[in-house]
């Protein structure tokens, strides 16, 4: 399955799941067949070790990575996550995906991401700060404004971006708030990045609602995953006329067949750090959330969640990928199967990484843009992007997901084609 020596990943693990759909995007790109390859290997994975003085005075060692999938198009963008179960492997898909992403998108980027493998919940802010200094200054031999520039995943937010971005900066010598993105507002942040990837799932699960003819005053939606993705999007939707019916979250799954009040939910889950014990719905078993009928499921927690086994068991029209990932090959052809539209993370969740691009840009100018601004131009730039992979889709008869990836794989080849192989 794999022709790399450092990782021998399974059909439904991470990267196993990104070569089978290199593998099933293959025969619709034509001459650019030729280079195909190039998608299959990262160009550049750094492991380093991150020593630490932890605040008992002992000292602790942590694993972290930065893996450049493609730089072909542009400098390297994509997030950092901090997570005991991130792997090579993991993050090496990750950066894939976010080379797919980039591309479909059209931003001017090639693919990257990073991560540490610890549980950050478990270390006091000075210990997160100083695995998040140390992780910096390792990988700060390959990132920068114009080499390749990080940004929030999971368990990582503007504090730690402020953190990278300040890191980096003293290496330098020179303050450079294009290091990083989703930083902090007086950092150079950019207004409207928190709530960005967020509102991207909205409206591309609008626009793919418009398309199916499903209204979206009275649609059920269930989110797994309440974070920054899953509550934003959830929020979007109800304030539109969807009714939020199921919520999971790490702490439990809730249920409410007239829709959650989010503004209490959103309150109770600031409070207590997860939707369980939330009164205003019912709790349910974690495996029930996958029998709730819906119109959109929307994924925004972690990735391989849709397995073969719920995927039989869904009851939705659409499935709208906020989560990185969130469904196994295995769990995507049993969907496809049974008539279901899988809306692909590629183009659902990539409202974050466009505001991103706004942020950079921004940072650049040294002019900063009114949250209105920001707001529309995402609106245009992604539902662009979603029309075009949509038509590429009819046109072959695929899926949105092939069609993404169509798309995506084009631009990236044929920008390899362009540079040509040096020397
Ligand atoms: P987050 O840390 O803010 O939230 C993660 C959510 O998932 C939390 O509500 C957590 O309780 C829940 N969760 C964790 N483990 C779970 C489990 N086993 N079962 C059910 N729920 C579980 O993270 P986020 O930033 O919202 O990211 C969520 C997903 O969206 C990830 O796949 C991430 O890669 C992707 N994503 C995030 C961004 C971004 O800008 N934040 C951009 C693109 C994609």
């Amino acid at each position: 399955m794999s022709n790399l020596s450092f990782v021998s990943p399974s059909r439904n693990s991470p990267w196993g799941t990104y070569l089978a759909q290199i593998d099933a995007v293959e025969p619709y790109l034509g001459r650019l067949q030729r280079w195909v390859e190039t998608m299959r290997r990262p160009k550049r994975a750094l492991i380093v070790d991150i020593p630490i003085e932890l605040d008992n005075g002992s000292i602790a060692h942590f694993e972290g990575y930065r893996v450049q999938h493609s730089l072909t198009r542009g400098p390297g963008k994509g997030g950092v996550r901090y997570h005991p179960d991130v792997t090579l492997e993991e993050v090496m898909a990750l950066s894939a995906w976010m080379t797919i992403k980039n591309a479909a998108v059209n931003l001017p980027y090639g693919g990257a991401k990073g991560g540490i493998r610890f549980d950050p919940k478990l270390h006091s802010m000075k210990e997160l700060e100083k695995i998040t200094r140390r992780y910096t200054s390792e990988i700060g031999i390959i990132i920068g404004p114009q080499q390749d520039i990080p940004a929030p995943d999971v368990n990582t937010n503007g504090q730690i971006m402020a953190w990278m971005m300040d890191t980096y900066s003293m290496n330098a010598g020179a303050t450079a708030t294009g290091v990083v993105t989703g930083k902090p507002i007086p950092l150079g942040g950019s207004l409207g990045r928190v709530a960005a990837t967020g509102r991207g799932v909205f409206v591309i699960g609008r626009e793919t609602m418009r398309r199916m003819n499903v209204p979206m005053e009275g649609a059920r939606v269930a989110v797994q995953g309440f974070g920054n993705v899953g509550s934003i999007a959830a929020k979007l939707f109800a304030a539109s006329g969807a009714k939020i019916v199921a919520v999971q979250d790490h702490t439990g799954t809730i249920l409410n067949e007239q829709g959650f009040d989010m503004a209490d939910l959103l309150d109770h889950v600031a409070k207590t750090g997860g939707v369980a014990g939330f009164k205003g719905g019912d709790k349910i078993d974690n495996e029930d959330f996958w029998d709730v009928k819906t119109d959109v499921l929307i994924p925004a927690a972690l990735e391989g969640q849709i397995t073969q086994a719920r995927a039989q068991r869904i009851k939705a029209r659409i499935v709208l990928e906020g989560a990185n990932g969130p469904t196994t090959p295995d769990g995507d052809a049993v969907l496809a199967d049974r008539g279901i539209r899988v809306v692909p993370d590629v183009i659902a969740n990539a409202g974050g990484v466009t505001v991103s691009y706004f942020e950079w840009v921004q940072d650049f100018s040294s002019f900063f843009w009114t949250e209105d601004e920001i707001n529309v131009r995402l609106d245009k730039i992604i539902t662009g992007a979603f029309k075009h992979i949509w038509e590429t889709s009819e046109q072959h008869r695929i899926s949105l997901r092939t069609a993404a990836f169509v798309v995506a794989c084009t631009r990236v080849l044929e920008a390899r084609e362009e540079r040509g192989l040096y020397p």
